[in-house]
C-alpha cells in the first residue's frame, strides 16, 4: 500500500519532503476568501502555515479577503472598467449627435429644394 500513498501525496502537490507526515497526521485548516465579485475560494493550508490576509481569486484575479461582507476593493481593474464604459458612452453620444445633425441637414436640404 506504500505505492498508493506515494501517488496520493504527489497528487496533492506536496513537495518531496514530508509527504508521509501530511497524509493523516498533519491537520489542515480551510480558509474561505471572497473577492469583490463575490467569488468564494476555499484555500486549505497546513495548520502551522501562516494564512495570508489576501488571496488572489482564481476566477477573476481580483484580490480576495477573509471578510465576506467587506472584500478588498479592486484598485487596478475597476477604474479601467469605468473608464472604458465612460468612453463607450461618450462615443455613442457623439455618434448619435452626428446622426442627428446629418438627418437635420438632409431635412433642411430637402425643404430648401
Ligand atoms: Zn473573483
Amino acid at each position: 500500500m506504500a505505492g498508493g500513498n506515494a501517488i496520493r501525496g504527489t497528487r496533492v502537490g506536496a513537495g518531496p519532503m514530508g509527504e508521509a507526515e501530511r497524509g493523516e497526521a498533519a491537520p489542515r485548516q480551510r480558509v474561505p476568501y471572497w473577492c469583490a465579485q463575490g467569488h468564494e475560494t476555499q484555500v486549505s493550508f497546513a495548520s502551522d502555515a501562516e494564512v495570508p490576509e489576501l488571496w488572489d481569486c482564481p476566477r477573476c484575479g481580483l484580490p480576495a479577503g477573509q471578510d465576506q461582507d467587506a472584500p478588498p476593493p479592486a484598485p487596478h481593474t475597476e477604474p479601467y472598467k469605468t473608464h472604458l464604459a465612460y468612453v463607450r458612452e461618450r462615443r455613442s453620444d457623439a455618434d448619435g449627435d452626428a446622426l442627428l445633425e446629418e438627418a437635420l441637414a438632409k431635412l433642411r436640404a430637402r425643404r430648401g429644394a
